[in-house]
């Protein structure tokens, strides 16, 4: 059976910001249908790895690999950066981003919202882009609001499709950034459970989160980060249910 490429890889990130170094040497590798979680204090560097992966960042030092292609980088006097961006662009199509902050653009319905990158940047045909796009949105549950503008939808409602516009794309790899931080708390459960069904059916993803619950149900490895390293990682009912390290103890025990 000839190999599956692994989705994404990336290996020894180090990245700073001017002085201080804020990723040491971070390695991740995503196999099919897995889901990472990454879990850790505030500033520990979740967001920073998360973008590198994407190259939103760009790290200093290490390799990332997306279903099997090395990227390529070149050194310049500003610091490293992609030898090619076309490549950046193509493989960014394969690593579907959701954000904290729902990022849907104002401008457009949520319709809209979601057939543009498959429209834009797939060069899918519109008619099949909006049929597939209506079926999305019927999966996350928002059947009803396919012309509805991001500012009448609840914080909920429009992570949710965030969610279909990311999956419009047909990503190998998905990458959440605390996609649930900024909502009401009673709206969270509804994304948690479109985002526990797309675990469910084997999509590889890559989540920041601070949802202990979610991070203990679904994922295949979760990692704690502490200031840009990897303080313990491994499956959840050992980093969760056993941690070992006296910080990762007190970081999961309960707040009051
Ligand atoms: P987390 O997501 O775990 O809260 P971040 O990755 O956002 O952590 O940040 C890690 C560290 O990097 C923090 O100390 C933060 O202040 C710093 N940092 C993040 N982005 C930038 C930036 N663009 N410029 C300078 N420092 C940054
Ligand atoms: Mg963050």
């Amino acid at each position: 059976m000839a190999d599956t490429p692994i989705p994404l890889e990336v290996r020894n990130i180090t990245k700073r910001f001017g002085d201080t170094e804020v990723l040491k040497g971070l390695s991740l590798k995503a196999h099919k249908g897995d889901v990472i979680t990454l879990i850790g204090a505030s500033g520990s560097g979740k967001s920073t790895f998360l973008r590198c992966m994407n190259l939103l960042e760009q790290p200093d030092e290490g390799e990332v690999f997306v279903h099997g292609e090395e990227i390529r980088f070149k050194q310049t006097k500003h610091g490293r950066e992609p030898a090619d961006w076309k490549q950046v662009v193509r493989m960014r199509a394969k690593l579907s981003m959701v954000f904290q902050s729902f990022n849907l653009w104002a401008h457009m319905t949520l319709l809209e919202n979601v057939i543009e990158a498959p429209v834009h940047v797939l060069g899918k045909p519109r008619k099949e882009a909006i049929a597939h796009a209506r079926q999305l949105l019927e999966r996350v549950g928002l059947g009803e609001h396919a012309d509805y503008y991001p500012a009448q939808m609840s914080g909920g409602q429009q992570q949710r499709g965030a969610i279909a516009r990311a999956l419009a794309m047909d990503p190998e790899v998905m990458l959440f950034d605390e996609p649930t931080s900024a909502l009401d708390p009673e709206l969270v459960g509804d994304v948690l459970k479109v985002m526990r069904d797309l675990a469910k059916e084997g999509r590889t993803m890559i989540v920041v989160t601070h949802e202990m619950a979610f991070a203990r149900d679904v994922s295949s490895e979760v990692i704690y980060l502490h200031q840009g390293r990897v303080e313990e990682a491994g499956p959840p009912q050992d980093v969760l249910g056993n941690p070992r390290s006296e910080r990762l103890k007190q970081f999961l025990a309960p707040k009051h």
